[in-house]
Parts: structure tokens; sequence; C-alpha cells
């Protein structure tokens, strides 16, 4: 009880202890180190890439704000050149001459794409012309301070970011004094620049970051205030919190991540242009450079995963490959086990250890066939005759009852065997006792079974016989080993027995007995002779003699 107790507890244990096939556990390794390979890269490169692409992209922007302020600074030179020379032009032209004055202010402006209009405004304040030509505003006095400031200022002139009295337009402009032949002045020409329309900034630069990152740029007055920015609606508000143009206005240029007013964290290089004191700032959006970093991190997982499937199929066959050989191996022993199959020839295997197992296996096995094979033949034949010997007789004919095959049952003796033995020799009368035992074999035929008894008697039991065609049978044998020249000089003469299954008997112990009973008559009327009891009732034998 205690001893199933402990069976079925271990049973228990070994049943939670689940087993791993080699295919599994050789694919979970690949895919473990592929995995273990691309976090490590992705790590390495997140942490490198980072820090370097926040770097290259400071430095981009920082690059491009100081090529953008050179580019303003010449532009605005270029602005005020061409005032100029319209301011000389009207030197001497007469302000009344209103048609000198248009088609003057019309050149300037359509000359270039610097300005959005071009204006003349006397020293008392009145506009004298505008191109395009405004109704509203010809023939009256300017209302900004800015403009007052322009006259006022009699030199060159840069206005703030204002919105127009009369035209409500949020504009800058830039103004040269006219002077007029005699040194008197004349008042002032400005260019106007739309800050929220087209304008000189938009062509020249709108286009210029696109594409780029996410990245934009906007420009500040010295005052902080937006002069240009992607998102109009924000122009001519005031940034000067912002932490890079705080910088700017404290007239510091370079490069710096930082966190703009709206809280998003930003790569900005910013410089100042010289000739406006203006500032413009270059901002990537540091989520979009960290996207980027994503993306290329994606595009590399992506193709590494390809070689990465590619591997785990080749490991997984190689895997399959490897277990064939075992499961073939397993099911053989147990096969060859149960008797069933007959053993392979070894094929070579292209995995050394492999090879060597089923070698190694397969040889064992054979090996151990051929003991089996062995102890099995010792176990079932008489060693001096080499016929069955009595186990196996007796399992034959238990056999052959069972199944209700009809047979006839031969118990030969050898006659006065004793004398012989003691006449010649013990192992003379082993010869004589082997010389015997291959006559008996050589009369009968595949079918029939002829063992040993023990001593000098031999039993034959012979397939689908009746007791007549045995008689002839054992008369042959008899007649055979009478007349054969055997080991010892003298005649030797068997004497035999017959009974028949089922006709006379139907257990084995009684056929035999009642066979041994017949060869018991034969030694009984004087031996060298066979005897078939003759029917179950009266058990009268036949007799050849
Ligand atoms: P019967 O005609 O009545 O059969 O006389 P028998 O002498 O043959 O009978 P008995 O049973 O008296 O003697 C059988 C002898 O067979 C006795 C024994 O020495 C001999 N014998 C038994 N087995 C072997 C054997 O394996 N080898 C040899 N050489 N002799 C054996
Ligand atoms: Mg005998
Ligand atoms: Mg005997």
């Amino acid at each position: 009880m205690i001893a199933n107790d402990e069976k079925s507890r271990l049973g228990r244990k070994v049943r939670r202890f689940r087993k791993i096939s080699l295919t599994a556990l050789l694919s979970g390794l690949v895919t473990i180190s592929v995995l273990m390979t691309l976090t490590i890269m992705v790590i390495t490169l997140y942490t490198t890439q980072k820090q370097e692409l926040v770097n290259n992209t400071l430095s981009l922007n920082y690059a491009s704000a100081v090529q953008m302020s050179q580019t303003l600074n010449s532009l605005f030179e270029s602005m005020q050149k061409s005032l100029k020379q319209g301011a000389d032009y009207l030197k001497n032209v007469d302000y009344k001459d209103k048609e000198t004055l248009n088609n003057t202010l019309n050149l300037i402006h359509q000359s270039s794409d610097y300005f959005n209009s071009v204006a003349l405004v006397d020293e008392t304040g009145l506009m004298q012309s505008i191109s395009p030509y405004s109704k509203v505003s010809v023939g009256k006095y300017v209302k900004s301070e800015s403009a007052k400031a322009a006259i006022k200022a009699k030199s060159s002139y840069i206005s703030d970011a204002y919105i127009t009295p009369r035209t409500k337009r949020r504009i800058i402009f830039i103004s040269e004094p006219v002077f007029g032949a005699n040194g008197n002045y004349k008042g002032t020409i400005g260019g106007n620049i739309y800050l929220q329309e087209n304008n000189i900034l938009d062509l020249l630069f709108g286009s210029q970051l696109k594409g780029s990152n996410g990245a934009y740029f906007f420009i500040v007055d010295h005052k902080g205030t937006l002069l240009f920015h992607p998102n109009v609606s924000k122009i001519g508000k005031n940034i000067s919190e912002n932490t890079v143009v705080r910088k700017l206005l404290q007239n510091k240029t370079g490069k710096e991540q930082y966190t703009n007013l709206e809280g998003a964290n930003s790569l900005a290089g910013y410089y100042k242009v010289p000739a406006t004191d203006w500032g413009v700032v270059i901002v990537s959006p540091t989520k979009m450079v960290y996207d980027q970093l994503n993306r290329q991190i994606g595009l590399l997982l992506l193709y590494t995963s390809l070689p990465f499937v590619l591997l785990t199929l080749v490991a997984l066959r190689v895997a399959r490959r490897l277990v064939q050989p075992f499961v073939y191996l397993a099911n053989l022993v147990q096969q060859v086990d149960k008797g069933r199959t007959e053993l392979p020839v070894v094929k070579p295997h292209w995995n050394r250890e492999v090879d060597l197992l089923t070698r190694t296996v397969i040889g064992a096995m054979a090996s151990f066939r051929n003991k089996t094979d062995q102890l099995v033949y010792d176990a079932r034949t008489d060693m001096l005759t080499g016929l069955n010997n009595r186990r196996t007789f007796e399992e034959v004919i238990q056999n052959w009852i069972h199944e209700h095959i009809s047979f006839a049952i031969v118990v030969l003796d050898i006659d006065r065997f004793k004398l012989i033995n003691d006449t010649f020799g013990h192992s003379t009368g082993d010869e004589v006792l082997k010389q015997i035992a291959r006559l008996i074999q050589l009369s009968v035929r595949p079918e029939d079974v002829c063992s040993r008894f023990g001593g000098e008697e031999f039993v034959v039991l012979l397939r689908n016989y009746d007791s007549k065609m045995a008689f002839e049978i054992a008369e042959h044998i008899r007649i055979s080993v009478e007349k054969s020249v055997l080991a010892v000089d003298r005649r030797v003469t068997i004497s035999a027995g017959i009974a028949e299954f089922p006709l006379h008997a139907r257990s084995e112990t009684e056929l035999f007995h009642l066979a041994d009973n017949a060869l018991y008559l034969a030694k009984e009327e004087g031996r060298n002779r066979t005897i078939v009891i003759q029917s179950v009732e009266n058990k009268t034998p036949i007799s050849n003699k």
C-alpha cells in the first residue's frame, strides 16, 4: 500500500515536469538571441544617435539662421538702395506733377518684389502718391506714429510693425528722406511690407525649410514682435518672453534646446540681422527629430526582421532534421523491443553526434538481438542433437490442440541404449543419439516438429496426419535407423508408439500417455517395431510385427 502511494506520488512528480522538444528549444534559443541582439542594437543606436541627431539639428539650424540673416541683411541694403535712388530722382520733381510722381513710384514698386507698396509723403505728412494707387490714402495726411516719426527723422528709417489706421494692414516700412536740389527737405519715400500678406520675406524664405523635419523659422524685430511666422495669425504678437528671443534681444546669437511659449521642446538656431536689428530663429520641434530617429530605428528593425525570420526558419529546419534520428531511434528501439522489426542498415548522418548515436544504438541493438536470439534458441533447443527440447515440444502440442490442428504423435525410444553406452562409452552413445536425431529430422516435413523428449527418447508431431500416415513415417524412421551404419559397430534399433489427435485423446497428457503406452507395448513385444494405439475405447494397438 505504502509502495503504491509512493509510486503514484512519483508519477505525479514526473507528470508535472513538462518536457520541451529540441525543436522548440533550438528555435527558442535563436529567437531569444536575435531579440537580445536587436534590443542591444536598438538601445545603443537610440542613445548614440539621439544626441548626435540633436547636435546636428542644432548646428544645421544655426547655420541656416546665419545664412538667412545674411540674406536679409543684403535684402535691406538693396531695398534702401532702391529707395535712395527713388529719392534722388524725386529731388528735382515738382510734387504737383502727379504723373511723374506716380510713374516714379510705380517704377520703384514694379522694378522689384521688395515692397507691397511704395509711398511718397511730403514734409508736412501729406501723402503725395502711392503705388499701387490708393484713392483712400493719396491727398490725406498720414496718421500713424511711425510715419510721423519717419518724416521727423529726415534720415533712413525702419519702422516697427504697426497696423495702418486707414487700411488696417499690419505693416512695416523702410524709408529714405527726399531732399531738393538745394538741400531742402521734401519729405520721405517709404517702401511698405504687408506682414500678413504675400511679401518679399515669404517669397525669399517661405519654401526654404519645407520638408526638412518639421523645421520652420520666424523673424522678430528689436522689441521681440513677430514679423514673420508660418502661422500668419501670430504675426504682430510680442514673444519677447521666449527663451531664444530674449537672448536675441540681449544681442546674443547661438543654438539651443529650449521649451517655447507653447510648452513644446524645440531645437533652435538664432542670429541677428545687423541692418535691421531683427532676429532670425530657425526651429525644429524636438519631437519631430525623435520621430525621425524612431522611423529610422523602425526601418532598421523591419530590414533586420527578414534575416531574423530566415534564421529562425533555418534553425527550425535544422532542429527538425536533428530531432528526426532521435525519434526514429526511439521508435526503432520500441519496435525491436516488441520483436516487430528488422534492424535497418546504418546510414551515415551529417551531424557527428547523431551519426555516433545511431551507429552505437543500432550496433548495440544488433548485438542485443543476437544474444537474445541465441538465448531463445538455447532455451528451445536440445544442445546435443539440435532438435527441439521437451519444453518446445510441450509448447507446440499445447498450441496445436488449442488451435484444433489434427496431428499424430510418435514417441520413439532407442532399444537397449544402456548397453550401447556401457559397451562403447557415453560419448559414442552421444554420437548415436545425434545420428538418430538427424535421421528422424530427415524423415519428416518442415511443418512437423521433432523433439528430444529426454535421454534416448524422441517425440515427433506430424501435422495434419492421422495415425496411419504417422505409422508410415515411424516405420520409415525405424527402418532407416536399423539399416544405417551408425557410430557403433552394431545394429541399433528403435521402437515407436503412435497416437492421434483428436481421435485418441483430447488432452496432451492423455495423448502422450497413449503414445507412450503404445511404445511400451512395442518394447514388450520385442522392440524394433511401431505400434499405433487402436481406439480410445479398447486401446487395442496395431503393430507392424
Ligand atoms: P530399453 O530398450 O528398454 O529402452 O532399454 P534401454 O537400455 O534403452 O533403457 P534404459 O532406460 O534402461 O536406459 C537408457 C539409457 O540411456 C540410460 C542412460 O545411460 C542412457 N542415456 C540417457 N541420456 C543419455 C545421453 O544423453 N547420452 C548418452 N550417451 N546416454 C544417455
Ligand atoms: Mg531405450
Ligand atoms: Mg528410454
